[in-house]
């Protein structure tokens, strides 16, 4: 199937889930996740009518994000290193996701003030409590949200997360629940509105929405399958992705 066909389904499958679910309609946002395919699928995208794309690895954001129309809107969904926000700000991401400690929120509060911006963030939570995990844990999250929102020039629009891996997406829906619930403890603390709730993915991006996903994270179900998630993130210079390209 092409990628606008795929675009097209999961289109239908995100207002089903919403009516479903009596969510206003058009209330979730589709963030294509383009990580590892070529700049020619985008465009294939962005002629379809989409426009929010998602990139794990700064690097390779950089590198779309030239040859892609200028209405596009570019998320940073991978963990972001505090020598490269200034690189992020200056590109022009549009939202960085995946925020998951206070430090580094910091250090995107200082560096957008350098530049005087204001710096769109949400912060990445571990909701299922996973060793290997990046983000706040829950108590962390509270813990530090005095912090959080005294921090200048930032914007935390809203929390995300990436569950445990599951077999049957169902078995997700306590994690989203529980990111949900967090949020409207967070939005009565005050005083941000945390109006995003990222959270949802190809294979159980549904469920998130039953669950209250304002923001869904789709990649394979758009463009293909990846290779292994275990070999992707450890790829060395000098080796070839799975487009043949140089890396
Ligand atoms: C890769 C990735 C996705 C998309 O995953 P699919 O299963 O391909 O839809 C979503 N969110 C994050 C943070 C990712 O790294």
């Amino acid at each position: 199937m092409s990628i606008s066909s795929q675009l097209d389904e999961i289109r239908r499958r995100i207002t089903d889930a919403e009516k479903r679910s009596g969510r206003t309609p058009g209330s979730v946002r589709l963030l294509a996740v383009s990580k590892t395919f070529p700049a020619s699928d985008v465009v294939q995208a962005y002629e379809a009518g989409q426009r929010f794309f998602g990139e794990n690895r700064l690097q390779e954001a950089l590198e779309k994000i030239p040859l892609l129309p200028p209405d596009c809107s570019w998320h940073l969904i991978g963990p972001l290193q505090r020598n490269k926000v200034r690189k992020a700000l200056e590109a022009g991401i549009d939202l960085i996701q995946a925020v998951d400690s206070l430090r580094t929120a910091e250090a995107i509060s200082r560096i957008a003030g350098e530049l005087h911006q204001s710096a769109a963030i949400l912060l990445e939570v571990n909701v299922d409590a996973e060793e290997s995990k990046h983000g706040f844990s829950p108590q962390e999250l509270r813990d530090q949200w005095e912090s959080l929102v005294t921090l200048p020039n930032l914007k935390i629009s809203g929390l995300m997360c990436i569950p445990a891996p599951v077999e049957d997406p169902q078995q997700a829906r306590p994690s989203f629940a529980a990111l949900r619930e967090l949020t409207l403890e967070l939005r009565k603390r005050g005083p941000l509105p945390l109006d995003i709730l990222s959270m949802g993915m190809s294979h159980d991006f549904e469920v998130a929405i039953e669950e209250g996903s304002t923001l869904v994270r789709i990649g394979s179900a758009i463009f293909g399958s990846r290779p292994s998630p275990h070999t992707e993130p450890e790829m060395l210079p000098g080796q070839n992705d799975h487009h043949g390209r140089r890396l």
